[in-house]
């Protein structure tokens, strides 16, 4: 598989092809110590991009690690924090705080609409 097919659309995913090098890697799979090794391959099972274009969170920071698939293979497990709320998200799409937060700003706005009209 050649490394250079059409990069993903991540915000962590690096490459650089100057003068010769071939250099492709994954930002946040390199500072988690605990990871395996990250490869090119995972990237098309991450689901950190929809994540980060997804997520009701305001302030999402992420962990990622690459580890052993059973029984066979290797995925990238998530794990996110609100840090807005410093709360672990269970489901990184989803911050139920920032949500709520979302929701009362909506109704808000609504009712001044209606005192101004
Ligand atoms: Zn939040």
């Amino acid at each position: 598989m050649s490394a250079r097919e059409t990069a993903p659309n991540c915000p962590y995913y690096f490459e650089d092809f100057h003068r010769g090098r071939e250099v492709i890697g994954c930002r946040l799979i390199e500072r988690n110590p605990n990871s395996l090794p990250w490869e090119r391959k995972l990237c098309s099972h991450c689901p950190v991009p929809r994540i980060l274009r997804e997520t009701t969170s305001q302030a999402i920071a992420l962990e990622a690690k690459v580890e052993k698939k059973f029984p066979w293979g290797k995925k990238i497990t998530v794990f996110a924090v609100c840090t807005k709320h410093m709360l672990a998200l269970a489901d990184p799409l989803h911050c139920p705080r920032c949500e709520a937060e979302a929701a009362e700003e909506a109704t808000s706005s609504r009712h001044e609409r209606l005192h101004t009209a």
